[in-house]
């Protein structure tokens, strides 16, 4: 049995003390890659840290996060096309829009998403979106650049199943799911129960969300099982079997062949 953690923050600061320890119980959960999306300029060095430490265990993106997107997204957006620009990247992201905290910024956030989205069918990888209280702005925009050359990962989602299946509908599109599943109250697993595992990618997006019932403490790969578990339930198949599918559409997606 072999997990894809294809979300997770594991090179930020929440993780240095015991770094080395949380890599270990993962590999015992076979929790065996990450995929590290950066967040804006500033975390690409401890992205690009981890990559260079094992690169077929650690796998970066290069992407502006949403809520990152300020007066200077424009230099931010220079530095990570540089970056992305190095051949080292299986996917820009996360990209998308927040307006969850402020909607300032949301012409900017809908450039640097329009922007980053053209990058990435440019070099022909896969957008990792990160989309919070702005649905109906964000399919607007896909709508808009939607084609065969658009595809990727709709992450930690948590909409209903009206949404989940209009992002199934765009024909590129894999949910990314995650801790909030296993959430009672949020009723996500009822949004799921139609959804084909075959649209499905497991991620923590650590250290944020972490599963029940570790729900409010910090996250980590190793919780992926609990969240594999949910999905095998509401499905009615074995965490094997969910497993199995759920890393191979990541390595499809990502285009991983290891
Ligand atoms: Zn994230």
């Amino acid at each position: 049995m072999q997990f894809i953690d294809t979300h997770t923050h594991i090179y930020l600061e929440d993780f240095k003390e015991d770094f080395s320890e949380i890599i270990s119980k993962a590999k015992e959960e076979n929790v065996k890659k990450f995929f590290l999306p950066n967040i804006d300029a500033k975390t690409i060095k401890d992205v690009r840290a981890l990559y260079e430490s094992d690169p077929k265990t650690y796998y970066p993106m290069a992407g502006l996060h949403p809520c990152s997107v300020k007066e200077d997204w424009q230099e931010q957006l220079d530095q990570l096309r540089s970056e992305l620009d190095t051949g080292d990247y299986i996917a820009v992201g996360e990209i998308g829009m927040d307006l969850y905290w402020e909607k300032k910024f949301k012409p900017e956030q809908e450039k640097a998403f329009l922007e980053q989205a053209s990058w990435a069918k440019e070099k022909g990888l896969p957008i990792v979106i990160h989309v919070r209280n702005a649905f109906d702005e964000l399919f607007e925009l896909v709508d808009q650049i939607n084609d065969d050359k658009l595809y990727g990962i709709f992450h930690c989602f948590t909409g209903t199943n009206e949404q989940a299946k209009k992002i199934l509908n765009y024909g590129g599109f894999k949910l990314g799911i995650g801790g909030v599943v296993t959430f009672k109250n949020a009723k996500l697993d009822k949004a799921l129960t139609d959804i084909p595992l075959e649209n499905i990618v497991l991620e923590t997006d650590a250290p944020y969300l972490a599963p029940h019932p570790n729900r409010g403490k910090r996250n980590e790969p190793s919780y992926i099982p609990l969240i594999a578990q949910k999905m095998a339930e509401i499905h009615d198949v074995s965490i094997e079997e969910v497993a199995r599918i759920t890393t191979q559409n990541a390595k499809e997606v990502f285009g991983i062949d290891e």
